[in-house]
């Protein structure tokens, strides 16, 4: 986009922002009427995974969108009938302040734009869904938190997997003993990547690699499956190519210990394919499922014979529904900004074990 037409896309979506709406008449607190989500940044995740998520939902639909790019609104107005006073630029979310038709922010950008997505949406009082990681550093976390606090409005982490039956379930095979107690955890997660341009290569929006994209999820199982927090992480790296991965991690490996004597081992990583599972050893046997972390077609297995492949609806339906419900029940919900802090906490631990070559306590 030129800077010239950029500027003119913000110009007219402020004054058509600041125009009487005519969805705020007609929708505002209708009975039975479905929360309005505003998807802000129309990315791969937003087109491919959560608009179609949003036309499943039982309790909210996508009424708005935030975009820096012209033509994805014009796309998105005609594809999913927005009208023209729901669309914004990321410099006119403050314009949402008087749109009744929006009650969620759906924050889809790069890593290091969350927090400033959040404020704007805070600020313009409505609650926030925002995707993995939360952001890139503890303090923008925190800055994220206090802002949704302070606006009394719900912050919510996209972490799909709480919801996805199969992962749930090992939850409860750890939690309930059925195979004894859990003694040990290997959770891994990666993919080639393609294109070496993209913003999950650099670190001013990515804040890291492969850790912080899909590591993650690894962390994520591990405290599920415990239920504890580690008190003790030891990590090593390495780059196979410096170029690409001048910026950002590679491949991670990183081992963590919890109060319990529970270990865990992780790898990361963006320079192979074939890692994106996870298996759970216990004084009685295992359990794990391999593909864990996908959209679809989670499954496993138990050492005693059972498998585990539960059918799961569309994660990102069932995510936004469970989101949903707690804004109109005002019931706080389970994947809050604490639990995406706490993530990133310990993503950090990681790298500060990296960088001072030995294990590091927490
Ligand atoms: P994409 O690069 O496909 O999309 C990001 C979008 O953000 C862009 O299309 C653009 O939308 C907007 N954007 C605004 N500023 C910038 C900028 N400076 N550089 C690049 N894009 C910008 O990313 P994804 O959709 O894959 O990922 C977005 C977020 O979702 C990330 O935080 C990622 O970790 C998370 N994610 C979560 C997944 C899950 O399973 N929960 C899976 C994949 C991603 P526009 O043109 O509309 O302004």
């Amino acid at each position: 986009m030129t800077t010239n037409s950029r500027r003119q896309f913000i110009a007219s979506t402020a004054a058509l922002a600041s125009l009487p709406l005519l969805a705020e008449r007609v929708n505002a607190q209708a009975p039975g009427r479905k929360l309005g989500v505003a998807l802000c940044g129309l990315g791969s995740l937003a087109t491919n995974q959560i608009a179609p998520a949003l036309l499943k939902t039982r309790n909210c639909r996508l009424a708005g969108i935030v975009t820096g790019t012209p033509s994805k609104a014009e796309e998105w107005k005609k594809k999913y009938g927005i009208p023209a006073a729901n669309v914004y630029t990321y410099d006119t979310m403050s314009q949402m302040a008087k749109n009744k038709d929006i009650d969620i922010v759906y924050v889809v950008t790069p890593n290091s734009l969350h927090m400033q997505h959040t404020l704007a949406a805070a600020a313009a009082g409505k609650h926030v869904y925002c995707e993995k990681p939360l952001e890139i550093s503890v303090e923008r976390c925190q800055k994220m938190i206090d802002a949704c606090k302070k606006a009394g409005v719900q912050l919510g982490v996209g972490y799909r997997l709480q919801f996805e039956a199969n992962n749930q379930e090992c939850v409860r095979l750890a939690k309930e003993k059925v195979l004894g107690d859990v003694k040990i955890i290997d959770a891994n997660f990666g993919f080639a990547i393609g294109d070496p341009t993209q913003w999950r290569l650099k670190r001013d929006l990515a804040g890291g690699g492969a850790l912080m994209d899909v590591g993650i999820y690894c962390m994520q199982t591990a405290r599920m499956i415990t239920g504890e927090e580690p008190n003790w992480i030891s990590a090593t790296e390495v780059k196979t190519d410096p170029v690409k991965f001048k910026e950002v991690d590679e491949t991670i490996s990183w081992q963590m210990k919890f109060p319990s004597g529970v270990i865990s081992h992780s790898i990361s990583t963006y320079g192979a394919n074939g890692l994106m599972g996870f298996r759970v050893g216990t004084s009685r046997g295992f359990f794990g499922l391999e593909p864990a972390y996908f959209y679809n077609g989670n499954r496993g297995r138990r050492s005693d014979g059972t498998e585990i492949n539960i059918p799961v609806a569309d994660q990102f339906a069932t995510e936004l529904e469970d989101f949903a419900d707690c804004v109109l029940n005002k019931k706080p919900t389970k994947v809050n900004g604490e639990m995406g802090m706490q993530d990133v906490k310990l993503l950090m631990a990681v790298y500060d074990s990296i960088k001072k070559g030995r294990p590091v306590t927490i």
